[in-house]
């Protein structure tokens, strides 16, 4: 009869673990802070440490929210606000100037349960636009506002409202300067003046420094989001894939969600996010595999850039085919990963 007891005991004791295992599915969060020319030789120590900083600052926030069994768009959302209110990243404050001197933000966020998705272009006050992407999402029947009305509708819905100038940093200001000069430099040599207007990224050096992030929640959803300030430079209400759905975000729960950074031009060419999304919903792809591939499509029409990848059991992928990119990862086990350069 003890030797019954015992063994009991025995049993659940082995099995509470697993139990405990099953009660507590996979969490995971993945972001980035933008890919480009990012090489060691060319960052200082200090600066190093304070990218890794705020990426470990951004990463704890969304982990927080997962770990409490909140959702992936509360964690996307969380963690997006720490880079945008960082100067460090082409999000929020910080973000890069357009041709006339302005900073003009985009962002998107999308629900993998429902296919719900809001995005935001052009806007110039919203302190946070993955904010007003979320309130374009669950507060209206669209799916993308621009410029003056899409500021509006986030005052309206009371998202907190900066001037102009809280967006600009002199970093920012000095490349924009020095992308003014290059860009001279072919105009004198160019005939074919449109071409030229704007700047391809690959002919400078350039560092994208969008953000975004993905989430794997406990309840098993999946959720992505990405925020910029677009490409240096810009003009004429240039809008790249960041705000574009399937392009630079997509979200659902059958297959991946994915946040892209990069040439947005040829990001939406390619349909980015969604192509990587369909290679592993129908072909049944690993997600490295099909972001690789993702990116093999937009390096043939000369783009480059990198992509954040998480399925809903946790299998997550951080490719990229830029030298760098500023990247990290938190799974159940709450320890934060971070990376900047290419292995
Ligand atoms: N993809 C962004 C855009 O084209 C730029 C970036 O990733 O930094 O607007």
């Amino acid at each position: 009869m003890i030797l019954k007891k015992l063994s009991a005991l025995f049993i659940a004791a082995t099995l509470l673990p697993f139990s405990a295992v099953a009660e507590n599915p996979p969490i995971r969060l993945v972001i980035h802070g933008g890919a480009g020319t990012i090489l060691k030789q060319n960052i200082t120590p200090e600066k190093e440490a304070e990218y890794k900083a705020r990426l470990e600052e951004s990463l704890k926030a969304g982990y927080a929210i997962l770990n409490d069994g909140g959702t992936s768009i509360d964690a996307v959302i969380a963690s997006i606000k720490v880079m945008e209110n960082s100067p460090l990243f082409n999000a929020g404050k910080g973000a890069v100037f357009t041709n006339d001197g302005r900073n003009e933000l985009d962002a998107s966020i999308m629900d993998g349960k429902t296919l719900m998705a809001g995005a935001v272009a052009g806007v110039t006050t919203v302190k946070n636009p993955i904010e007003a992407a979320y309130a374009v999402m669950t507060k209206s029947p669209h799916v993308l506002m621009v410029s003056k009305g899409a500021d509006q509708f986030a005052a309206q819905n009371g998202l907190t409202q900066v001037d102009p100038t809280y967006f600009k940093t002199d970093f920012r200001w000095q490349q924009l300067q020095k992308a003014k000069e290059k860009e001279q430099i072919i105009l004198d040599h160019d005939d074919n003046k449109l071409a030229a207007l704007y700047i391809d990224p690959m002919m400078y050096d350039y560092k994208f420094g969008t953000v975004g992030a993905v989430a794997l929640d406990r309840h098993g959803n999946l959720a992505a989001g990405t925020s910029t300030g677009g490409m240096t430079n810009k003009r004429y209400g240039r809008v790249g894939d960041s705000p574009i759905i399937g392009a630079g975000t997509y979200a659902n729960n059958n297959s991946v969600a994915v946040s892209a950074t990069g040439s947005g031009e040829k990001f939406i060419r390619t349909s980015t996010a969604f192509n990587i999304s369909s290679q592993v919903r129908f072909q049944n792809l690993p997600l490295d595999v099909a972001s690789k591939n993702a990116l093999k499509e937009v390096a043939d029409i000369d783009g480059s850039g990198g992509v954040i990848v998480v399925d809903k059991k946790g299998n997550y992928a951080m490719e990229f085919n830029t030298a760098g990119m500023y990247r990290g990862t938190i799974g159940t086990d709450g320890k934060p990963e971070i990376a900047i350069y290419g292995e």
